[in-house]
């Protein structure tokens, strides 16, 4: 199932190419805050899916044209991000922080943001902003100490992200937490209909030009090592979402760009980029240039 969220919190399933609005099967309610609708659909999945089937069956299709996608889970219990986990970004980086070595980071949840939402920049100039094409991991049940064996099994489902990055040497979750800096998307597809998930191929293009190509079997540390490690430390929960890391080929974006990442069998999404204003501060000042 394609499970996703669109028009301002409503939830979705898309069917042979149209969305179904499965809101009311999901129990979903949009004006609920704080917006945990997915997450708490994530955790009863196995009790909502006959009559979400049954919605779409008898429901309406609507054009993905006309919906405005947002990122299917905007409100997780923790966001989590796998630092260099691929052998060829790690040497194109001169990168000694690799995973094994590094372990995992946090990004802050709010820089969560969707397919019809833009990424905008901090107004920093002479710093690099980095594009980051990564396979997201959402997880579906609650584990602590979940083994390499059973870590596939805590897997709810697949997404396409970005994690945009100011580079520099301050901590990550600076450089990788601005609003709108993790575009999640544009739907969770379950992890039955995705299968094997270290032979996906992993795309992502800049105004057409392909940046990034590599395939998530060249993963330094494979997807039930990340979830073994992160939930060695902390209870991973319904909803939370892991970036696994990113390959090779990452480099600069700027206003007016559009940047398209794409896993087949997961899924494809295509984000613009705007010039914002602000985000300078006292460890990102806006007058230093890169490597200062
Ligand atoms: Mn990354």
């Amino acid at each position: 199932m394609k499970l996703l969220r669109f028009d301002g919190g409503r939830i979705g399933v898309l069917h042979e190419g149209s969305i179904y609005d499965v809101t009311e099967a999901a129990g979903g309610d949009p004006k609920r805050w704080p917006p945990v609708d997915m997450v708490r659909l994530i955790a009863n999945f196995e009790d909502r899916a006959a009559a979400i089937r049954a919605a779409v069956e008898c429901g309406r299709p609507i054009d993905p044209d006309k919906a405005a996608l947002e990122t299917p889970v905007p409100w997780p219990n923790k966001l989590i991000a796998i630092p260099v986990n691929y052998l060829a970004h790690a040497e194109e980086m001169r990168s000694p922080a690799i995973s094994r070595h590094a372990g995992f980071f946090m990004l802050a949840n709010s820089s969560l943001s969707g397919p019809s939402e833009p990424i905008v920049l901090p107004d920093l100039p002479g710093r690099s902003i980095h594009h980051e094409a990564e396979l997201a991991i959402i997880i579906g049940r609650t584990g602590r100490h979940v083994s390499r064996e059973d870590a596939l099994s805590h897997i709810f489902g697949y997404a396409c992200s970005l994690d945009i990055t100011v580079r520099g040497k301050q901590e990550r979750a600076i450089r990788k937490s601005y609003d709108s800096f993790t575009p999640v998307g544009p739907w969770i597809t379950t992890a039955d209909e995705v299968g094997d998930p270290h032979a996906l191929d992993l795309k992502l293009w800049v105004n057409g030009e392909m940046r990034q190509e590599a395939n998530t079997r060249n993963m330094i540390l494979d997807i039930p090592e990340i979830i073994a490690m992160c939930s060695a430390v902390m209870t991973l929960e319904p909803g939370d979402v892991i970036l696994s890391g990113t390959p090779e080929g990452v480099g600069p974006i700027g206003d007016g760009d559009t940047v398209r990442i794409e896993i087949p069998g997961v899924g494809a999404m295509e984000v613009g980029v705007v010039q914002g204003e602000g985000g300078s501060n006292v460890a990102i000042p806006k007058t230093v240039m890169e490597g200062a």
